[in-house]
């Protein structure tokens, strides 16, 4: 272990609340997951890519001592879902109905892709969340507000969005990269900015999650709308 190769993690205390962010080493892609601590119960967000690092990352979550409620999966990309099947298959895991559908149809396939690079440190199956999350709705969990929305067309083809409106907390994951590279695969830059503006909009939202890298604060969005436009310029000149 160095300072390139260590897992970073990052414990935001809201009195009486707290939420811990897990974020693996950047060399492998500082993927960001998260729980929320309440009083009582764990709620997990997204799982990481790689055996040992979700496993090191379960046993940061057994660690706090509390049940986990749920883990939620934002999208439908591996590198969040793949640690379901190899570090948290015994808990309940929820989704959008899209994603759900998406990992489905698509999870044999990448397992298939990253078997010949990754071998032992990916699951051998992917586990499909077996619960939906309907957008525009809301739930109190162990006495905090979850404000579930769906992004569509953004970094995936739709990615769940929760809001934490007590703590002006956004789990933004993939549509928010802090301070790291910008994946621009599917290339869906306007729409992307788009949403990040609204995101940049919504007044009293002011500690944001990302899905790599480090939480962040509003100015990482104007980054990120920076970055994507710049990117799309320059494909265009090219
Ligand atoms: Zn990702």
């Amino acid at each position: 272990m160095d300072r390139n190769n260590s897992t970073t993690l990052v414990i935001k205390d809201f009195q009486g609340v707290k939420i811990h962010s897990f974020i693996s080493p950047y060399p492998y892609a500082a993927n960001a997951t998260h729980v929320i601590e309440t009083v009582h119960e764990l709620v997990v967000v997204d799982t990481q890519f790689l055996n040992p690092i979700a496993q090191a990352f379960r046993a940061y979550v057994d660690g706090l001592g509390k049940p986990v409620n749920r883990v939620f999966i934002s999208h439908g990309h591996p590198d969040h879902y793949f640690g379901l099947a190899s570090a948290f298959s015994d808990c309940k895991a929820y989704s959008l109905a899209g994603v759900n559908q998406i990992i489905e149809e698509w999870g044999p396939q990448m397992i298939k892709n990253q078997k010949p690079t990754f071998g032992d440190l990916i699951p051998d199956a992917v586990l499909v969340p077996q619960h939906n999350v309907a957008p525009s709705t809301s739930e109190v969990i162990d006495g905090l507000t979850y404000e579930y929305e769906v992004v569509e067309g953004a970094e995936s083809e739709a990615q769940l969005l929760i809001k934490l409106p007590e703590l002006g907390t956004v789990i933004a994951q993939d549509l928010v990269y802090s301070g790291v590279h910008i994946w621009l695969g599917m290339g869906w830059f306007e729409k992307w900015a788009a949403e990040l503006q609204r995101l940049a909009d919504t007044a009293g939202y002011d500690y944001i999650l990302a899905g790599h890298g480090l939480p962040c604060t509003k100015d990482e969005i104007h980054n990120n709308i920076r970055y994507i436009q710049t990117a799309q310029r320059l494909l265009k000149m090219a």
